[in-house]
C-alpha cells in the first residue's frame, strides 16, 4: 500500500515536470492515441487557438483558422501515418492571429508499424522569421533607401546580361551620381544628405519595373539597369524624368529644400563591356566625362572615352613610377622683342621620356598631374632645375634675361608655395625681377578672389606675372582690369587664324589695343610664319614666341645661342 502512495507520488511529480516543460515552450501540443482513440491538447493551446480540440473530427476547425494557401499542406502534414513516415514539419499562418506557426508531427509505430502515438507540436516562429526576413533584406536591398544595394544589383544584372544573351537583347546601364553631394553634407549636415538620399531613392523605386532595374549603389551613387531598353523604358525617357523630377527641390523635414542635379553615363550591352562589373566600371567612366563636360548632364559610351581613361591610368601609373632625373628634361623656347628681335628671355617648358623611350607631351600628362597631385612635386622640380640653369647662363654669359616658368593652379593653391619659390631663387642667387611667372586663366575662374591676392603678393616680391592661354578660356577683356599681371599671352590659336578670319583678326587687334592701354605687355606665341610675324610688328604685339623664331631646345642649344650673341655684341 505503502508502495503504491509511493508511486503514485513519483508519478504527480513527473506529470508536474512534464507540464512545466510544456508550458514554458512556447508551444501547444495535440497527443492522440489510437488504441484508445483518446485526444488531448497539452500546454499553452489557447495562446494558438480559441476553440478545444477533443477527437479527430475536430481537425477541420483547424483548418478553417491558417490563411488558405496553408490548408491543403496542414490537412495532409497532419495525417503522415497515412504515408507510413514518421516524422514531419512545416510552417503555417493563422489567419486571425496573424502568427507564423512551425508544425512538427511525430508518430510513434509498435514493431508491426502499426501507429499507437501521434504528437502535434505548434511553435510560435513569428519573431524567429521576421528577424530573418530582415537578414533577407539587408543581404538585398539598401535600409535607407529600399531600392537594390550593389551586390543584389550586380547579380541581377549579371541574369539579365544571360537572358539578353538567350534573347538577343541588349541591357543598358546609366550610372547616375548626383553633382556637388559635398555641398549639402558638408553645408548642411549628413542627416540632411541622408534624408536627400533617401527621397531620391523613394522617387526611383516608384520607376521600377521588371524591366527596370535600381540599385542605391553607394553613398551618392544610383545605378539603373534597363533590360531591351526602348520606348517608354529607353535610356531617354528615364533620363527625362528624373530630370523633371530634380527640377523640384527636395523638402527636408525641417523646412528645407536642396535643389540637386545629376551626371549620368551611359552603356549597353553587349557593345561596352561583356559583363556585369566592367558594364557598370564603363558606365562611370563614362559618367565622369559628364562631369567634365559641366555636370548635371548625360553622357553615352563612346570608344574614345574609355581609350581616354585608360591612357590616363598608364600616365598615372608611369608619374608615380618617374625618376625626375633621368625621366624629365626642361626644354627652353627663346621670346624675342619684335621691334628690335632681341633676346628677350626663354620659358621653361619640361619634357617627359619614359623608360620605354616614349616621349609623352606635357599637355596630356601634366593635366593628369594636377588632378593626382603629382604637379606639385613636379613643379618643384621645375623651378629648381630651371632656376639653376638660368643662374650658369646669367653668371657665364651676363647677358640680361627673364625666365618664364609656367605655374599650374594646384601649385599656385599651395600654402607655402611662395615661400618655398623664393627660398629657390635665394639659393642662386636669382632676383625675383628676372623671373615671369605664366599662369592660365582657368585658375582665376574657379576663386577669383583668393588667386589674385595671391598673384599681387607674388606682384610684389617683383616677380613678373603672365597671363598665359589668354583667350581659351572666359576670354572676357573686362575681368583684365586691376588684375596683378605684367604680361599677357594671346593664345596661339589666335595667331593661326588670324590672317584668314576676319573675325580673329578684329579680336586680335581689340586685345592688342586694349592690353595696350592697360598698360600690359603683350606676347604672341605660336608664332610659325614671316607673314604672321610681319602682321602682329605691324599691330605693336610686345613679343614673339613661336617656330618661326626659334623651338624649344635643350639648354646646350640655349648656350650656344648665347654664345653667338656675346660674339655679336
Ligand atoms: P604653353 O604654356 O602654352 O606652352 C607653349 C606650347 O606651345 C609649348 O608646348 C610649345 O612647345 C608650343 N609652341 C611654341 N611655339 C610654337 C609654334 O610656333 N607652333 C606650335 N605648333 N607650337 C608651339 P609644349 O612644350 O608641348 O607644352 C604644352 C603645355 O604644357 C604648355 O603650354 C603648358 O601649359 C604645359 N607645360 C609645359 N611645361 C610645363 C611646366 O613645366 N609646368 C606646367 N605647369 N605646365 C607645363
Ligand atoms: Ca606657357
Ligand atoms: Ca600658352
Amino acid at each position: 500500500m505503502e508502495l503504491l502512495a509511493a508511486e503514485n507520488q513519483r508519478l504527480r511529480e513527473d506529470e508536474k515536470m512534464f507540464r512545466l516543460l510544456c508550458e514554458t515552450s512556447n508551444s501547444a501540443f495535440i497527443y492522440y492515441n489510437y488504441k484508445e482513440d483518446r485526444l488531448r491538447t497539452i500546454a499553452n493551446w489557447d495562446y494558438f487557438f480559441d476553440f478545444s480540440v477533443t477527437d479527430m473530427k475536430d481537425f477541420s476547425k483547424l483548418y478553417d483558422r491558417v490563411e488558405e494557401q496553408y490548408a491543403i499542406l496542414l490537412r495532409e502534414g497532419l495525417f503522415i501515418e497515412n504515408q507510413n513516415r514518421d516524422q514531419e514539419s512545416f510552417e503555417i499562418r493563422l489567419k486571425e492571429k496573424g502568427l507564423c506557426v512551425e508544425v512538427e508531427v511525430n508518430i510513434v509505430y509498435d514493431v508491426n508499424r502499426k501507429p499507437t502515438d501521434k504528437i502535434i507540436r505548434f511553435k510560435d516562429v513569428t519573431r524567429v522569421n521576421a528577424q530573418k526576413d530582415e537578414l533577407t533584406y539587408m543581404a538585398y536591398y539598401d535600409i535607407m533607401t529600399g531600392l537594390y544595394n550593389r551586390n543584389c544589383f550586380v547579380r541581377i544584372l549579371g541574369e539579365l546580361l544571360r537572358k539578353a544573351d538567350q534573347e538577343k537583347r541588349t541591357v543598358a546601364v546609366m550610372f547616375v551620381d548626383f553633382d556637388d553631394f559635398r555641398r549639402v553634407n558638408d553645408g548642411m549636415g549628413i542627416i540632411a544628405g541622408d534624408e536627400v538620399l533617401q527621397l531620391f531613392g523613394q522617387y526611383l523605386i516608384g520607376l521600377m519595373s521588371d524591366q527596370v532595374i535600381i540599385s542605391h549603389f553607394s553613398t551618392d551613387i544610383y545605378c539603373v539597369a534597363i533590360y531591351d531598353p526602348c520606348g517608354a523604358r529607353s535610356v531617354e525617357t528615364i533620363y527625362r524624368v528624373i530630370r523633371e523630377r530634380l527640377k523640384t527641390p527636395f523638402r527636408l523635414m525641417d523646412g528645407q529644400e536642396v535643389t540637386m542635379t545629376v551626371s549620368v553615363g551611359v552603356c549597353e550591352y553587349p557593345e561596352a563591356a561583356s559583363g556585369a562589373l566592367e558594364l557598370i566600371n564603363c558606365a562611370e567612366i563614362v559618367m565622369f566625362q559628364a562631369k567634365r563636360q559641366g555636370k548635371d548632364t548625360i553622357q553615352y559610351f563612346d570608344g574614345a572615352i574609355l581609350e581616354d581613361f585608360l591612357q590616363t591610368v598608364t600616365i598615372q601609373t608611369k608619374l608615380r613610377e618617374v625618376v625626375f632625373e633621368q625621366n624629365f628634361t626642361m626644354y627652353y623656347q627663346p621670346q624675342y622683342y619684335t621691334e628690335s628681335e632681341r633676346l628677350r628671355g626663354v620659358e621653361a617648358l619640361i619634357r617627359w621620356k619614359d623608360d620605354t623611350g616614349d616621349s609623352i607631351s606635357p599637355a596630356v600628362f601634366i593635366p593628369i598631374a594636377e588632378k593626382n597631385g603629382t604637379i606639385v612635386p613636379i613643379g618643384n622640380w621645375v623651378i629648381e632645375k630651371s632656376v639653376q640653369t638660368y643662374a650658369r647662363w646669367r653668371d657665364a654669359y651676363q647677358y640680361p634675361m627673364i625666365l618664364s616658368l609656367n605655374i599650374s593652379a594646384v601649385q599656385c593653391k599651395q600654402k607655402d608655395f611662395i615661400e618655398s619659390f623664393l627660398h629657390i631663387i635665394e639659393k642662386y642667387h636669382v632676383a625675383a625681377q628676372e623671373i615671369e611667372l605664366e599662369i592660365t586663366e582657368t585658375i582665376l575662374i574657379e576663386d577669383f578672389g583668393y588667386i589674385s591676392g595671391r598673384l599681387a603678393e607674388l606682384r610684389e616680391t617683383g616677380v613678373k606675372i603672365s597671363l598665359d592661354d589668354f583667350g581659351t578660356g572666359f576670354s572676357s577683356l573686362s575681368y583684365l582690369k586691376g588684375l596683378p599681371i605684367d604680361t599677357l599671352k594671346i593664345d596661339k590659336t589666335f595667331v593661326d587664324t588670324m590672317l584668314t578670319d576676319d573675325n580673329t583678326k578684329i579680336i586680335i587687334e581689340s586685345i592688342i589695343y586694349m592690353v595696350k592701354r592697360l598698360g600690359y605687355e603683350t606676347i604672341a606665341e605660336g608664332v610659325e610664319t614671316q607673314e604672321q610675324f610681319q602682321y602682329l610688328r605691324d599691330l605693336s604685339c610686345d613679343i614673339i614666341q613661336g617656330y618661326y623664331l626659334a623651338r624649344p631646345m635643350p639648354a646646350e642649344k640655349i648656350e650656344e645661342l648665347l654664345t653667338e650673341l656675346m660674339a655679336r655684341v
